[in-house]
């Protein structure tokens, strides 16, 4: 197997790699000219004194420029720290101090408008270039504003090695502060392959990438297994509704993979007739309710795949298999090159069917945060398994079922409540369109339960309907004692719920 970026990444010189479909930059890369170009940029990165283990902040959207910057930086043993170009200046404060970035890559004219990320950058010395693609050269440019800290001695360009870092990425911070997880070669190309065996990737693939390239979902099965099966990639600027479908068929894609949010944007922009041909859809990264499941089957014609993933498994961790095996709704699949394995608080196995805590084991795993000595401790068992915080059960057929984050259950008086099953059960309701459960302080109880729902367009329902329509499916327990009503879900940058947010927002709402 091929254990770095740079070797993992050989399609045929001639086919396509990536299309930016949006003017004034449209483009059409072939293999061969990513190679050039990204070493040509490896040149560039060299001449500033970035090789070895400097991080390189990325902070530009979806574009060529970024796809470039990325693998010039990981491929010579720079570690590349993609971030949301859309931070505010003191979340760039957080994470360019947090991981000592060396440099921090901006659009052009970013310097002269003193965008957050360069007034960040500055605070605390790290260097600041403008990335930018020159037609005539026909090479992206790294245009270095402000030294920082760098010796701007020339490097020699150093290969990676398997176990060196590639990729520096913060989680969510959905649990508590975002933790920083450090991904080597090893442990991006080994899901590269299993996202490439999962959806049997072959070179005739083509996806649109919608999900943003700061995360691991867009990086890895966005961009990074498309290019390691030599297929090819759409890359808009960033996902929107009214452009999908016109770059889908004018490009002829034929998958895409995103989180629900987005697969739910897009039933209510449905693809055009004649419908183009899809080979299949992936969702990940946040519970696709069976609801939503069945309607997108109905109106793309193809397999939706519910996959499950994390940060710190370099992403894709399970997936629901291909026709003919079989896909099951309000399931997450099985590991593809991954062991799963459900565990109770003492470490033990918990039989079939059990609920535990899910834990897995591969060479996609990190082999640990940085600078977080606790939370290595109690992350890895004694075998090597990484706990991955969320609680679930294998199924009858060994499909993992998540059932809640351990730390996001409901604990009712003891009574245990799964706020994602909750959520599936709301969602069924056929006025609601998004509900999301957890837990509200009370007095009797400790905790009872909160849900926040946004109904269908139009619709109208009061809570006791709600609460009825549980009753009448779930055990009396895990009726809901607050409603709350809300025009919009909120929402992180890539779309995830953050039950801790929602519930918060809601709360104040109210008061
Ligand atoms: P933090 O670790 O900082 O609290 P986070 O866990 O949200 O944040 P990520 O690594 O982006 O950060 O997300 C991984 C988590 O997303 C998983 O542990 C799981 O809880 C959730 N997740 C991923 N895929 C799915 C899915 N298909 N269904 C339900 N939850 C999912
Ligand atoms: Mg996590």
């Amino acid at each position: 197997m091929t254990l770095t970026l740079q070797t993992a990444i050989k399609g045929d010189p001639s086919a396509t790699a990536v299309i930016v479909p949006s003017k004034p930059h449209a483009l059409t890369v072939t293999y061969s000219s990513l190679a050039s170009q990204t070493s040509r940029f490896q040149q560039q990165l060299a001449a500033l004194g970035i090789t070895r283990a400097s991080p390189v902040s990325i902070a530009l959207p979806n574009t060529w420029e970024f796809i470039v910057a990325f693998l010039a930086a990981s491929w010579q043993r720079g570690i590349a720290a993609p971030l949301n170009p859309a931070y505010k200046q003191d979340e760039f404060e957080f994470y360019i101090s947090d991981i000592e970035s060396a440099i921090v890559l901006v659009p052009r004219g970013a310097w002269d408008a003193g965008a957050p990320s360069v007034k960040a950058a500055q605070k605390f010395n790290a260097a600041v270039a403008e990335c930018y693609w020159d037609g005539r050269r026909g090479e992206v440019v790294l245009d270095v504003k402000d030294p920082g800290k760098l010796r701007g001695k020339y490097e020699k360009v150093l290969k990676a090695q398997p176990d060196d870092a590639a990729l520096i990425l913060h989680t969510s911070g959905t649990t508590s502060r975002p933790k920083v997880v450090p991904l080597t070669h090893r442990n991006l190309t080994r899901t590269m392959k299993n996202i490439k065996e999962t959806y049997q990737l072959t070179p005739k693939d083509r996806t649109m990438l919608v999900m943003p390239l700061f995360h691991v979902h867009g990086l890895l099965a966005g961009l990074l297994a498309p290019l390691y099966t030599g297929g090819s990639i759409v890359v808009p600027p960033k996902f929107s509704a009214a452009t999908f479908w016109p770059d889908f068929t004018t490009h002829k894609a034929n998958w895409y993979t995103a989180v629900p949010t987005i697969h739910q944007i897009l039933l209510k922009n449905p693809p055009p007739s004649p419908r183009p041909d899809i080979r299949f859809i992936r969702s990940c990264s946040s519970p696709l309710s069976p609801t939503v499941f069945h309607q997108l089957e109905e109106v793309y014609g193809a397999p939706v795949l519910e996959a499950y993933a994390m940060t710190e498994a370099a992403h894709q961790m399970t997936s629901n298999p291909l026709p003919p095996a079989k896909r099951k709704p309000g399931t997450v699949g099985v590991g593809q090159g991954v062991e799963v394995r459900i565990l109770d608080n003492e470490g033990a196995e918990v039989a079939r069917g059990g609920e535990g805590e899910i834990c897995v084991r591969g060479e996609n795993v990190t082999k640990g945060y940085l600078n977080n000595e606790s939370a290595n401790v109690s992350s890895y068992t004694a075998d090597g398994f990484f706990r991955t915080g969320d609680q679930g059960l294998l199924d009858e057929d060994g499909y993992v079922v998540i059932t809640g984050r351990i730390k996001e259950l409901i604990n009712k008086g003891g009574e245990k409540i799964s706020p994602i099953e909750l959520d599936n059960v709301l969602t069924q309701h056929p006025k609601v369109s998004e509900a999301v459960s957890f837990a509200i302080p009370d007095d009797m109880y400790g905790q009872d339960i909160g849900v926040a729902v946004v109904l269908l367009s139009g619709e109208k329902l009061v809570a006791d309907e709600l609460k009825a329509w549980v009753a009448e499916r779930s055990a009396k327990f895990k009726v809901p004692k607050k409603i709350y009503f809300t025009e919009v879900m909120p929402k992180t940058a890539t779309g995830k719920i953050q039950r801790r947010i929602v519930a918060e927002t809601m709360m104040k709402q109210e008061t």
